[in-house]
């Protein structure tokens, strides 16, 4: 309906709604601040801040003034039809007050507190390599993480599980994750095993020659701005874990990682912050939508698709380094010259199997998370007790990787994640890489000559096929939704597999 004929508690939540958006693009502004170029002596003020700023923010996700407009909206048969953008904007409003009005205070505070206590076990724990002194914390977590999952609920014939993805990965369940998950584990297995057991690794020593940091960060955004990222409205700096928080309208924040010896670390972070950077920009935030579902990204698994996309299948192809190669030898003093451009594709990807996940490469790190989603459902659904993780995950590492874990700092204990409750988390890391793989296919058909178009520097098509298809619906349609409209096809694992043969392969002589 047009704006004009709203009513007005329709208005009024619109209004809140944006304030609230507002209140929490203040939040994310001094937590990117505290990561950037906070002093250390402002900690304890900033601590003070961002827990005040918190509680505001949850009174007013939870008040009865939302509870009440959210009620009176969705009595309005005209607003509520979920065919319409006002509809679905109400559908994920309802979705988000549930969940923030759901869990009882004592059940929030008594997992804030069990959360602070087990991180600081783990951080000892996975020093002294000592899981057995990681138990009880890591059971009272995920106790209370499973009596969340139990307050919120689910569908019937579903599981627990199921309550805890849909905080990352709305109306996902474990069941679709497992069919979807299954039979990729499998051939990802024997693919990496073929690839490390009969071929050659390609040669990269050359890509740890050293680059000034200084003129990794010129590359980084001479790059991301060719890729269409636009610095009027973002920023490119430094943090130790890279991120990208999109505070609000015009103003999109990227971090990177430099080390002089591993440039292309530094060129898969920024490609990949980029891609989340890029999603950030093209959400409709401006006019009247800042603060509503529509102005949101939809979840985290469609979040990491768009980073994926950018950093392996643009980031690593021939097409891609036709371009940026020169632009490289240009910033870099000509550190390249004597590497000829297909060596140098290559070496971008290699597949090895190793012990830790944020370490990993394209090929194998699905496999990293493929057994965490198997073995946080089992503990969450009570079938693995948590004293017998460090075997099952050993067991399990062996049979999909083809290692044996040396120990559990290596192995079990490495994440942090668990120590946090953060469960059903881990797999939407796989499905970005999945959803990434599917839209590439569909890409490629709709541009015939994408390749051709990247090799000259040029990927404004590819950006305009995003901002039209995925980053303009906000939270409108849901991931599966989303990926039925944009690839005509719901979530597969051949389209990963297929970009897999097709670029790492070749890298290795077989
Ligand atoms: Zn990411």
């Amino acid at each position: 309906m047009p704006t004009a004929t709203l009513p007005q508690h329709y208005t009024d939540l619109i209004a809140l709604q944006r304030e609230s958006g507002t209140l929490g693009s203040i939040a994310a502004n001094i937590s990117w601040d505290q990561e950037t170029y906070m002093p250390a002596g402002g900690a304890g003020a900033r601590a003070e801040q961002s827990s005040l700023l918190a509680g505001i923010i949850h009174e007013r996700n939870t008040s009865s003034k939302l509870g009440d407009l959210l009620a009176q909206c969705e009595a309005d048969a005209d607003l509520s039809d979920e065919s319409t953008p006002e509809g679905a904007s109400l559908r994920e409003m309802r979705r988000d007050y549930d969940l923030a009005t759901k869990l009882p205070t004592d059940l929030v505070k008594a997992l804030a507190l069990a959360q602070s206590t087990a991180q600081e076990t783990w951080k000892k724990s996975r020093a002294n390599n000592d899981f057995p002194s990681f138990v009880d914390d890591l059971t009272k977590v995920l106790d209370l993480t499973r009596e969340k999952g139990e307050c919120y609920g689910y569908k019937e014939g579903g599981e627990v599980y199921d309550a805890l993805i849909n905080e990352y990965e709305p109306d996902t369940t474990a069941k679709e994750i497992e069919v979807v998950f299954t039979p990729l584990r499998d051939r990802l297995s024997a693919f990496i095993k073929d690839l490390t057991e009969n071929g050659t690794a390609p040669k990269v020593d050359f890509l740890h020659r050293s680059i000034a940091v200084e003129k990794q960060h010129a590359f980084g955004q001479a790059i991301t701005a060719q890729l269409g990222f636009d610095y009027n409205t973002g920023r490119l700096d430094t943090t130790t874990h890279p991120f990208c928080s999109g505070f609000g309208p015009g103003d999109t924040r990227m971090t990177t990682r430099y080390e002089p010896t591993n440039f292309p670390d530094a060129v898969g972070s920024t490609m990949h912050e980029c891609g989340h950077g890029l999603y950030e920009q093209g959400l409709p935030k401006g006019g009247a939508l800042f603060g509503t579902p529509l102005a949101a990204a939809v979840s985290l698994g469609i979040h990491e698709s768009q980073s994926r996309m950018w950093e392996n299948m643009v980031g690593r192809g021939k097409p891609f380094w036709n371009w940026a190669l020169p632009v490289a030898n240009k910033h870099f003093d000509n550190a390249f010259e004597d590497i000829d451009l297909d060596t140098f594709v290559k070496s971008m990807n290699t597949c090895t199997p190793s012990f830790i996940r944020v370490e990993s490469d394209e090929s194998t790190y699905n496999l990293h998370v493929m057994l965490r989603f198997e073995l946080e459902r089992a503990m969450i659904n009570g079938d693995l007790a948590i004293k017998d993780l460090p075997g099952a995950w050993n067991e399990k590492f062996k049979n999909f990787l083809g290692l044996d874990v040396p120990d559990d700092t290596t192995g079990c204990l490495q994440d942090v994640h668990w120590s946090f409750g953060l469960v059903g988390y881990f797999p939407t890391y796989t499905l970005g890489n999945l959803y990434a793989a599917q839209m590439w296919e569909t890409i490629n058909e709709t541009i015939p000559d994408l390749d051709a178009q990247m090799a000259k520097g040029e990927f404004g098509a590819l950006l305009s096929w995003l901002r039209e298809n995925i980053h303009q619906h906000g939270r409108r349609y849901s991931a599966a939704q989303l990926c039925q409209r944009a690839t005509g096809k719901p979530l597969d694992a051949a389209p990963l597999m297929r970009h897999l043969e097709r670029r790492v392969k070749p890298a290795y002589c077989m």
